[in-house]
């Protein structure tokens, strides 16, 4: 018995959300409110969909070529349980998936904290990226993070050489496009630019830059 997870979105594979091909997971929940997050849709936590830790580890498992798993928010770490869960069983069907996963809580008060959740998710975290979004801090050099205060803290060597391709791995977007109509975006750009894009999208007018 593995349980569930309380998510906000879902995708099975990706580019933007760390090195290689990886699977994204947004939790839904969020304690912290920070002014400025650029998914206040996650804060909620009675919104989003229930996923049975088991089923998404065989839907990630399935995917080919697969590099590894980012879980993001929403807050990982409210969840750390089922995502430390989930993390095993990847990692059971596939030694080599790597885990990188963001918090708003620093890595010392994560280390400070008792809870045997959390350090179950530490332990199977290659990459962990901390701490809140600070608005006063936001700052666009690396990737994924949105302000200077986050740190990277490599806890395992699995992902330490990404760190000196920075240069070329600046901040990316992805945007698709259902054929029922519906778009969604992933990747790190200010909320204002990638609002600006998805209308114009909406509304046709990159109808030339798509096609
Ligand atoms: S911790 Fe992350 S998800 Fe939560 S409010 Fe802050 S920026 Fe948003």
């Amino acid at each position: 018995m593995v349980g569930k997870l309380r998510l906000y979105h879902f995708i099975s594979s990706t580019l933007t959300e760390g090195p290689g091909l990886r699977a994204g997971l947004w939790v839904q929940g969020c304690p912290r409110h920070c002014p400025g997050c650029a998914a206040p849709e996650t804060w909620d936590f009675d919104g989003g969909f229930d996923k049975d830790v088991a089923v998404l580890a065989k839907e990630i498992l399935a995917v080919p070529k697969l590099e590894g798993v980012t879980f993001a928010g929403g807050e990982p770490f409210c969840q750390a349980g089922a995502l430390a869960s989930l993390a095993r069983l990847l990692r059971q069907g596939n030694p080599a998936l790597s885990v990188i996963c963001f918090t708003g809580w620093t890595m010392g008060e994560l280390l400070a904290s008792r809870d045997p959740d959390k350090k179950a998710l530490l332990g199977e975290t290659d990459l962990l990226i901390d701490g809140p979004y600070i608005e006063s801090l936001a700052e666009n050099d690396r990737p994924l993070v949105g302000s200077s205060n986050q740190e990277f803290h490599f806890l395992t060597p699995r992902l330490r050489d990404w760190k000196k391709g920075w240069g070329a791995s600046k901040h990316r977007l992805e945007i698709r496009i259902s054929p029922d109509g519906s778009i969604a975006a992933n990747g790190m750009m200010p909320g204002d630019v990638l609002r600006e894009i998805v209308n114009k999208i909406r509304n046709g007018a990159m109808e030339n830059e798509i096609l």
